[in-house]
């Protein structure tokens, strides 16, 4: 099984009464019983991974005595998403100040981490427009450029064209941070559950507020034009395991 730079990976093991561990790479796998009776761990790989080999470590653990029955290691080859590359100019500087950036991400990263065992979400997700959903401002995984400077980041969502349009809840959720950023303007993450979140970024307004249980369908906010952008747009992510993933994927054939 290849792993790609910025997909989800589904791990699915049949263990009947048993308990399940595992790694990839330095990243602890969270694994869960599905309705057929499987564990299964979603789990991203980060956009800017390096490409070649990463090992998976499995462990199957009697869950009386806590005896490890059954390990195995096995290496998986990680291979090139093939994503573009862009310069983007006209961006504000204080948003691309690693001051401003490098706090920001870890605020969302360390909410994202947390895995919530229930898993709340059913088949594929929705768009969270319904405006323009055939053609994007931006896909994910392009590697990007700031007002020229060097190739450090990527985008890790997809951007979607409109102002003050509707945005809708894609799935069943929980929130989890609701409120303005420098970077990414007035920001809405939801927990889905099982490791998976989605966010909305650049919003003019926020309609819903941490903690708030949300329906996959339900008005969240309205697109707009805070924080880093060159123009109004939703920016959409989906993190699975702590990674951000590609999104669009959730929408067409759905996990696990
Ligand atoms: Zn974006």
């Amino acid at each position: 099984m290849p792993l790609v730079q910025g997909l989800t990976t589904v791990f699915r093991v049949q263990a009947p009464g048993l308990l399940v561990e595992g790694k990839l790479g330095e990243r602890v796998l969270a694994f869960f019983p599905d309705d057929d009776g499987s564990f299964v761990s979603l789990q991203g790989v980060h956009a800017m991974a390096e490409p070649g080999l990463v090992p998976l470590s499995l462990r199957f653990i009697d869950t009386a005595s806590g005896e490890i029955l059954y390990a195995f290691r096995q290496p998986l080859l990680l291979e090139e998403g093939g994503y573009p590359f862009r310069v983007l100019n006209g961006v504000p500087p204080e948003t691309i100040d690693l001051d401003v950036i490098e706090p920001e991400e870890a605020l969302i990263s360390d909410l994202l981490a947390k895995v919530t065992p229930e898993k709340y979400w059913q088949g594929p997700f929705d768009y969270p427009s319904r405006y323009y959903t055939e053609e994007f401002v931006a896909l994910f995984g392009t590697r990007r450029s700031y007002n020229n400077g060097a190739y450090l980041s990527y985008h890790a969502g997809v951007d979607f064209y409109g102002r003050d349009t509707p945005i809708y809840a894609p799935a069943n959720g929980r929130v989890v941070f609701a409120g303005p950023l420098t970077v990414r303007g007035n920001a809405t993450y939801i927990d889905h559950g099982w490791g998976v979140y989605s966010g909305y970024l650049h919003q003019a307004e926020i309609y819903v507020s941490e903690g708030e249980w949300v329906e996959r369908g339900q008005v969240i906010g309205k697109v707009g034009g805070t924080g880093r952008v060159t123009g109004p747009h939703l920016h959409w992510e989906i993190w699975a395991g702590g990674v951000p993933v590609e999104p669009l994927s959730w929408v067409q054939a759905g996990y696990p």
